[in-house]
C-alpha cells in the first residue's frame, strides 16, 4: 500500500490491516489463478465482480451496484486511521475512490493488460483530457535533483485537438514546459534527436485522431527506456480490443473512455492504465512502483478529476461487448473506405486498413482483433483497423461543407466511437482552436471530413454518403453555371 510512513500503528489498526491483507491476498490469487486465464470477452463481461462479491456484499445483485454515496463509514477510529493513511484498501470519499469505479478500473486494467505478463493498474478519471493531465503532470515536477530545472517532453504532432491545446497552451504558454512536437513519428531519429537531460517522457497518440498517424511502439518504447524515460500512449481510437500498447513496451496508456469504451454515447469518462515498476528519471519510488495507484491516491486526491460512479457503471456496461463491437465497426468502416476510395468526388481517403495507406504495413503489425484465433468465425489472427477514417472532398472547403450539410442519416457531431455513424469537419470543429498553423502541423486540411462508421448496415451508410456527394456536386454545378 501507499503512504502511512509517519503513522503510529496501534494494535487495533494492525487488526484491520491484517484482515485487509488477507482480503488482498485472496483477491490477487483470484486474479492470478482465475481471471488472468480468461479470454478477453470473459474479462470484459465479468471483470473482478464475482458471484462471491455479489452474494457477500451486494445482496446478490448480478450487475455491479452504483454507489451513489459521497463517503464511506468506518467501524471505529482504528479502521478510520488505517484507511486514511492508505494502510488498508479503502474508498473513504468518492473523490479518492468508490466501489463502482473500482470495478470499472479493474476491468480496464485487465483488458489493457491482456496478453501482457506483468501487473497493471488503472486510475479512472472524469474524461480523456483528465486522463492525459493525470498521466503527464507527475513527470513535470519543477524541482528536480534539488534544483529548479527546465522541463520538456516529446509528443506526436498528429494528435487530438484537445491534447494539442493542453500541451501547447496550458503547458507551453502558461507554464513554460516545452513540448517538442514530432512531425514524423515513424522516423526514430526525429524522436532521438530531441531528447536531452531535461526530457521527462515521450508521448504518442496512435492511431491519431483524425489523421491516422501511427508509429512503431516497440522502437519508440526502447528509445524511451534507453534514456530512463516512460512512453505514454493515447490508444483511444484502437481500444484494447484492437491494440494494447503495454504489451509492446509502452508504460502508460490513456483512454478517452468516452469513445469506443462508451459506444452508446452515455457521457464522458477516462482512464489511464500503467504497468508496475516503470522507468523514470523522477526520484519518486511510489510513482515508479505503482503509477496508477500513486496518481489515484495522491495527485488526483488533491486535484479531484474523478469519475462519477454512475458514469463508471454506464461505461463498464458498454465495455462488456467491446470486442464484438470493434470487429463490427471495423468491418463496416472497411466497406465504406473502399466505397469512398473509388468515388470520383473524393480526393483521398485515409484509413489504415486500406493497403495503399502509407502506414498500412506498420499498423498491421499492431492492430489485431483480440482473440480472433480462438473465435469460431475466424479461427486465425485477423487485422482490424477500427472505426475512424477521414477523407478529403474534391472542390475545397465549400464543396466539403455542401456535402457535409447534405448528410441525412450520418450525424454531424464532434464525436467518435459511437454505435451511430458520426461525421465532422475537423478544421471547423475539433481542430478549430489551434489555428491554421497548428492545423498544418497536425496535417488537417480544410476539405477533410472525419467519419466514424457505426453499427448500421454499411450499405445504408454508403447510400447516405453517395446521395450527399451527388447533391453537393449538383449544387456546385449550378453555382458554376449561374456564375
Ligand atoms: C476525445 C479524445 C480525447 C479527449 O477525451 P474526452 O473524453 O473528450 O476528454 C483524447 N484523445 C483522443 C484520441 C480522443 O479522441
Amino acid at each position: 500500500m501507499l503512504g502511512g510512513e509517519d503513522v503510529q500503528i496501534t494494535p487495533g489498526m494492525q487488526r484491520h490491516i491484517d484482515r485487509n491483507n488477507a482480503y488482498l491476498a485472496k483477491r490477487d490469487k483470484y486474479i492470478r489463478e482465475v481471471v488472468k486465464k480468461w479470454k478477453f470477452d470473459t474479462i470484459a463481461v465479468h471483470g473482478l465482480y464475482s458471484v462471491e462479491d455479489a452474494i457477500e456484499d451486494y445482496q446478490g445483485a448480478i450487475i455491479e451496484p452504483i454507489f451513489m454515496s459521497a463517503s464511506q463509514a468506518y467501524r471505529d477510529s482504528d479502521e478510520m486511521a488505517a484507511a486514511l493513511a492508505y494502510l488498508i484498501p479503502t474508498w473513504c470519499y468518492s473523490r479518492i475512490a468508490n466501489p463502482s469505479t473500482y470495478y470499472y478500473e479493474w476491468t480496464l486494467a485487465l483488458l489493457e493488460g491482456y496478453g501482457y505478463d506483468g501487473e497493471t493498474g488503472c486510475c479512472s478519471t472524469s474524461s480523456g483530457m483528465a486522463a492525459i493531465m493525470t498521466a503527464v503532470q507527475p513527470f513535470l515536477v519543477h524541482r528536480f535533483h534539488n534544483k529548479l530545472e527546465p522541463r520538456n517532453f516529446l509528443a506526436t504532432a498528429q494528435c487530438y485537438g484537445g491534447t494539442f491545446q493542453q500541451f501547447n497552451v496550458r503547458l507551453m504558454e502558461e507554464r513554460d514546459i516545452e513540448c517538442r512536437w514530432i512531425k514524423d513519428p515513424t522516423d526514430i531519429d526525429a524522436w532521438a534527436s530531441q531528447i536531452d537531460e531535461n526530457t521527462r517522457f515521450l508521448y504518442g497518440e496512435l492511431p491519431s485522431n483524425p489523421g491516422q498517424g501511427f508509429f512503431d511502439i516497440e522502437a519508440v518504447a526502447d528509445l524511451a527506456h534507453s534514456h530512463d524515460l516512460p512512453l505514454i500512449c493515447d490508444a483511444t481510437v484502437a481500444s484494447p480490443a484492437l491494440m494494447r500498447p503495454l504489451c509492446h513496451g509502452a508504460d502508460i496508456v490513456v483512454q478517452s473512455a468516452t469513445k469506443s469504451l462508451t459506444t452508446s454515447g452515455f457521457g464522458v469518462a477516462g482512464a489511464l492504465t500503467a504497468r508496475k515498476d516503470l522507468v523514470s528519471t523522477i526520484d519518486n519510488e511510489d510513482l515508479k512502483r505503482d503509477f496508477a495507484l500513486y496518481v489515484k491516491y495522491l495527485p488526483n486526491r488533491d486535484y479531484g478529476p474523478n469519475l462519477h460512479p454512475m458514469q463508471a457503471i454506464m461505461t463498464l456496461n458498454d465495455m462488456r461487448t467491446l470486442r464484438s463491437k470493434m470487429d463490427l465497426l471495423s468491418r463496416n468502416t472497411m466497406k465504406v473506405a473502399e466505397f469512398l476510395s473509388a468515388h470520383p468526388q473524393i480526393e483521398s481517403v485515409q484509413y489504415l486498413g486500406l493497403p495503399n495507406h502509407p502506414l498500412h504495413e506498420l499498423a498491421s503489425r499492431y492492430m489485431w482483433l483480440v482473440d480472433a484465433e480462438c473465435d469460431e468465425q475466424y479461427g486465425q489472427p485477423v487485422n482490424r483497423y477500427g472505426h475512424l477514417m477521414s477523407f478529403c472532398v474534391n472542390g475545397g472547403a465549400q464543396a466539403t461543407r455542401d456535402f457535409f450539410d447534405g448528410l441525412q442519416r450520418i450525424w454531424r457531431a464532434t464525436d467518435l466511437g459511437r454505435i451511430k455513424s458520426v461525421a465532422t469537419i475537423p478544421a471547423i470543429s475539433t481542430h478549430q482552436q489551434q489555428g491554421e498553423e497548428g492545423r498544418e502541423l497536425a496535417a488537417i486540411p480544410p476539405n477533410m471530413v472525419r467519419l466514424c462508421v457505426g453499427g448500421e448496415h454499411p450499405d445504408d451508410t454508403i447510400a447516405d454518403l453517395d446521395q450527399a456527394l451527388h447533391a453537393a456536386s449538383a449544387r456546385t454545378a449550378v453555382a458554376v453555371g449561374s456564375g
